[in-house]
């Protein structure tokens, strides 16, 4: 048989037939490298084997070893079993699997057999019932010497852990040969690291288990390692581009500042500071703004693109939704009022002509500001002149999404804001491009929220203090999660609370309904109504967007907040208590999985955007959150973000001196990553150009 590479199929491993290497395809194990890299994601201890002869009967839990002398089956009263009794030098002992016919075609004659389980007594016979069991392959398997660990792999409905081990088996000792290395000695030893091959080696068959930690810490730091060289390299292609330098001035800093009504707060003084240095720079800027909701970050983004266009440039800002952007717009061309500055909206809903007109003038340079959506570029707008890019990203965007907005042709600044405050983990994974800026106070004056959390039963209750917050001229959002994931059924639970109460309870108040289903015009004539005051409560869809700025609005209902998550409740939540007065934020739940209660009491007990964040990432685990993928990353197999963060942490200092010495990996001792990074990224990232 040929010698086998990585590349080779699967079936041309010796032993595994056409049946077996489509099984294993439909895991995705199409090659010996993917085999090989298909980990057991824990290990069981196989207890060592005693002497069947030493078995009393009375064990709770024994293990035996031995070879099957005869199988019959057998009904007991109506429950048919199948029966082994196996033997070694010592005695002989009985096994029952009760529904066990299945394993006619395992267990014969002369079969291998490891069973540990409970040992009792039945008609003076030592029995095993239902025991977990092992077909042993190897005559020389039956003598466990010593506690063993079984590998479990991530199988399939087809394809045991057991037969993926076999087959895995039969390549293992081939790991030297064939796993690449990636570092040399001196790198490994300053790190305590093994070998990549080994590593591999070790993680399918460890000695013992701590063999196998170290083994799974090397690996783990392979893919933090690929993954922050992918960020590394897009970081480095960002800012290898030239960008309009924006030099402030006193002047200009003193005309932008007396637009707002207000003065700064210190922590948006920071923020502007930070964003002033980088874009005084000819190499584009790429920052983070995080701050909680209605921490003031539109604020420090307009005073960015009021220096762009200071300097004589453009400056676009983008939002995720119409309603959104809408709202930037109205807040912009508030403060902006009576200024020269030239502002457009862009949005879907526009007739051609107009639209037309908005593009026109951003190619002639005779806009300064546009408002849009994220299709704003990816729509290939021109511009004349475009130095400053913000984008209000509300978690929807992923890194590889945002290389490829700057991949065309120009190099603006470019200013991320997220409300959602952002773990650390995120800040090294998702945001990892990006240098970050935290707004971390709330501007003065505001007023507090109160979080409480009630049953459905109390509804009439909370129903009495919302008229007396209506009666008193504030206003009250009623949120209503999805009744039903299809948009069909969508607006169902919101309509009916709608009717309900504009039919009950609140029908001398002014109501509007707005979900999902509406068309954009209505769903900002609701919108507007709302903002003016004209009406009263709004009872909406989870589709409320998350961004809505209302301050006279101060008590937020939100109904069934069992079926949200963490961070979307707090973003709920930041609606309320925009204004000067104290709001309140009721949670009617009835809990019943015991996650739910506790995100509910993370709410109850800190209104702190960052200490929910973390909460939301313990609670709920780091896959769930980074679907790491859907933010252009590749996919982590055996690395845990919370788990492994120093890890992660060394990765990423090791990925960026990797490529701040080497920008195309090109040097001869990183071909290897070189090729890992491409394959991990797979054509999501132009990084390396002939890649
Ligand atoms: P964010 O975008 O972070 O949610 P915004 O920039 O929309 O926050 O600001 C929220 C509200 O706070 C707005 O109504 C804004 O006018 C007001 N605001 C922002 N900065 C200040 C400040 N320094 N002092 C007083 N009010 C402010
Ligand atoms: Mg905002």
């Amino acid at each position: 048989m040929a010698l086998l590479e990585l590349t080779t199929d699967v079936s041309s491993i010796k032993g595994v037939g056409p049946a077996w290497a489509r099984k294993l395809t439909e895991l995705g194990i199409k090659t010996v490298e993917d085999l090989l890299l298909h980990f057991p994601f824990r290990f069981d201890l196989r207890k060592q084997a005693q002497p069947i002869g030493s078995l009393l009967g009375t064990e709770a839990s024994a293990t035996v070893a031995g070879q099957v002398l005869s199988v019959k089956e057998n009904r007991f009263g109506r429950r048919p079993f199948f029966q082994a009794e196996i033997g070694d030098e010592t005695g002989s002992v009985l096994i029952k699997w009760f529904g066990g016919g299945y394993l006619r075609d395992k267990i014969n004659r002369d079969t291998q057999l490891a069973v540990s389980g409970k040992v009792n007594v039945y008609r003076k016979q030592l029995q095993f019932v239902n025991p977990q069991f092992q077909i042993l392959y190897a005559s020389s398997e039956t003598d466990l010497q010593r506690d063993e660990l079984m590998p479990v792999y991530p199988a399939g409905r087809q394809l045991s852990s057991r037969m993926i081990g076999s087959v895995v088996k039969r390549v293992l000792d081939q790991t030297e040969r064939l796993i690449p290395r990636w570092f040399d000695a001196e790198y490994l030893e300053q790190r305590g690291m093994m070998s990549r091959p080994a590593a591999v080696g070790a993680m399918h068959k460890p000695e013992e288990r701590d063999h196998w930690a170290q083994a799974r810490r090397r690996i783990a730091y392979d893919e933090c390692l690929i993954m922050q060289l992918g960020i590394a390299l897009m970081r480095m292609r960002q800012i290898s581009r030239p960008a309009h330098p924006l030099a402030n001035s006193e002047l200009i800093d003193q005309r932008i500042r007396a637009r707002f009504p207000f003065p700064l707060t210190e922590a948006q003084d920071r923020a502007v500071a930070e964003i002033v240095a980088d874009i005084a720079r000819d190499r584009p800027m790429n920052r983070l703004l995080q701050g909680d909701v209605g921490s003031g970050k539109t604020v420090v983004a307009l005073y960015a693109a009021l220096l762009a266009i200071a300097r004589g440039k453009q400056a676009a800002i983008m939002a995720p939704t119409e309603i959104l952007a809408t709202q930037h717009y109205n807040k912009i061309c508030d403060y902006l009022e009576g200024s020269r500055v030239r502002i457009a909206l862009l949005v879907g809903r526009q007739k051609p002509a107009e639209r037309q007109e908005i593009l026109e003038g951003l190619a002639a340079g005779e806009i300064d500001i546009v408002v849009g959506t994220h299709a704003l570029i990816s729509d290939g707008v021109k511009f004349s002149d475009l130095a400053l890019v913000v984008v209000d990203e509300q978690h929807r965007f992923g890194v590889t999404q945002r290389t490829s907005i700057r991949g065309k042709g120009f190099a603006p600044h470019y200013l991320v804001m997220t409300a959602t405050p952002i773990p650390r983990t995120l800040g090294l994974t998702v945001f990892g491009d990006l240098d970050v800026s935290v707004i971390d106070a709330l501007p003065p004056g505001r007023g507090e929220t109160e979080t409480m959390c009630v049953s459905h039963e109390q509804m009439p209750k909370v129903l009495e203090s919302v008229k007396k917050e209506l009666d008193a001229g504030r206003q009250a959002y009623f949120i209503y999660p999805l009744v039903n994931p299809s948009p069909e059924l969508e607006l169902t639970a919101a309509e009916d609370a709608y009717r309900d109460l504009a039919g009950g309870p609140l029908k001398d108040y002014k109501l509007a309904l707005i979900h999902g289903q509406m068309k954009p015009t209505d769903k900002n004539a609701a919108m507007a109504g709302f903002r003016q005051g004209e009406i009263q409560a709004l009872i909406a869809s989870v589709v409320v967007e998350v961004g809505l700025d209302v301050p006279s609005a101060s008590v937020m209902v939100i109904t069934h907040a069992e079926r949200f998550g963490l961070a979307q409740l707090h973003q709920l939540r930041g609606r309320v208590g925009r204004g000067s007065d104290d709001a309140v934020c009721i949670l009617v739940a009835s809990p019943t999985t015991e996650d739910a209660k506790r995100r509910l009491k993370v709410l109850v007990d800190t209104n702190d955007g960052f200490q929910v964040a973390e909460e939301d990432l313990r609670i709920r685990g780091p896959g769930e959150i980074f679907g790491t993928r859907q933010h252009g990353l590749p996919e982590l197999k055996v690395a845990d973000l919370i788990e492994d963060f120093e890890l992660l942490r060394l990765a990423r200092r090791d990925a960026f001196a990797i490529v701040r010495e080497d920008p195309g990996l090109n040097a001869p001792h990183h071909q290897q990553l070189r090729r890992e990074v491409v394959k991990a990224y797979a054509g999501k990232l132009n990084l390396l150009s002939g890649a």
